[in-house]
């Protein structure tokens, strides 16, 4: 159809889908190649997460491998979960699950929004955003973030609004930025929000997509939008706390300060079904109150990004600190990011170019490479660094 034929040549796609099945499975194969490139665990599984799992294969009724729409036992737990993280008292029956969090993403966008409505993000985004909102018929608005800071820009935000802007797509903690917004920077977009609704007598939703709420660092405290903008829904995936991408589990949850949610909840369900049934398997429902029980390990990330930020600041590398995530976003030593990366990867190390986050010039390592895989990589940044200055 064209419109599969335009999904494939949007933005990053008509890039990243050639990468995907040419370039990255032959750098890979190379014997010794570090792969920095996607946030794929390379550590083996906690043997918790295993056990989760079997312990929640063995059947305990006759429907254990039935349909599955939310369970309330899983509801249950992430909801008690999702309170501890963010400031709201979240329902069980607000917590809808979901195929992980790129659903929880299109379910959100098409309950609110409708075809030709416009979806403002900010540049760098997620690789995986403007194909979501084209596919939901929706047309994607882009606007910068502050450079120096990655912060929102919220005067270029309050620029792009129209009288069609139904959704404010906001990712914190920050793909590829690794920055945690801070609550004051979320309560002055609520109020552009507030009085752009107002003004075009339209409500405009926030979209809020947070994997990354559970890892954060330096004692960094992170805040959702949906504590301080009624109008938010909040897209979350254990594919990254969990470091089990693959198994995909995740949900959209409702606040119960936005008015009528009610009404949404059969709207919710209709497009799960009509999406192609996007409720996760019913073993991983089935596991989700022993999941809610692993925690992300910190400390271990932690030391992971302190190595990899000190060892590429000392070889000359410019590189923020992320206080989320398990991203480094640094700078390319030569303004073509793309060639850089083709040349760390002579150099047998993967990462991504920053033109697949459209901000040229910089390019992202992912962390969750093993520590040893980090550490080997530094003398081979510092050899491709060489190489170019
Ligand atoms: N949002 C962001 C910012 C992400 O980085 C990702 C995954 O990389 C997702 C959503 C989707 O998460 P999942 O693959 O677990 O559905």
């Amino acid at each position: 159809s064209r419109r599969a034929a335009d999904l494939a040549r949007s933005t990053p796609f008509d890039h990243l889908l050639g990468f995907f099945a040419h370039v990255y499975p032959e750098r890979r194969a190379r014997p010794g190649v570090l792969d920095l490139t996607f946030g794929n665990p390379h550590d083996p599984a906690p043997a918790a997460y295993v056990e989760a799992l079997r312990a929640s294969a063995v059947p305990r009724d006759e429907h254990w491998f039935g349909y599955k729409v939310s369970e309330p036992a899983a509801r249950a737990a992430a909801a008690d979960a999702l309170r501890g993280v963010v400031g709201v008292a979240f329902e069980p029956d607000d917590v809808h699950l979901t195929t992980g969090g790129f659903t929880a993403l299109a379910l959100a966008l098409k309950l609110v929004a409708d075809p030709g409505d416009e979806v403002v993000f900010s540049i760098p985004p997620w690789f995986a955003y403007e194909v979501i909102v084209r596919e939901a018929g929706l047309v994607p608005v882009k606007v910068p973030i502050v450079p120096e800071t990655f912060d929102l820009d919220l005067d270029a935000i309050a620029g792009a609004i129209t009288p069609r802007t139904r959704v404010v797509l906001v990712n914190t903690p920050n793909n590829p930025t690794g920055r945690v917004y801070p609550v004051e920077q979320l309560r002055r977009l609520a109020a552009l929000l507030d009085e752009a609704s107002a003004r075009t007598g339209r409500r405009i939703f926030v979209v809020s997509d947070e994997p990354y709420h559970r890892i954060v660092y330096d004692g960094t405290t992170f805040h959702s939008p949906t504590e301080v903008y009624p109008w938010s829904l909040l897209a979350y995936s254990y594919g990254k706390t969990l470091l089990a991408p693959g198994q995909r589990i995740g949900y959209l949850a409702v606040p119960p300060t936005l008015p009528g949610r009610e009404e949404l909840r059969p709207a919710i369900e209709a497009l799960q079904i009509a999406i192609g049934y996007a409720f996760p398997n019913a073993v991983l429902q089935h596991a989700l109150p022993l999941l809610e029980r692993i925690p992300f390990d910190v400390a271990l990330y932690e030391r992971k990004r302190d190595l990899m930020v000190s060892g590429l600041r000392e070889i000359g590398y410019d590189v923020h600190s992320p206080e989320g995530t398990f991203y480094l976003f640094p700078r390319s030593p030569v303004p073509d990011d793309r060639a850089f990366e083709s040349l760390l990867a002579e150099h047998d190390v993967l990462v991504l170019g920053g033109k697949y986050f459209e901000t040229p010039g910089r390019f992202r390592i992912s962390l969750t490479a093993s520590l040893e895989t980090l550490e080997a990589s530094l003398p081979r940044f510092a050899a491709a660094w060489a190489s170019v200055r």
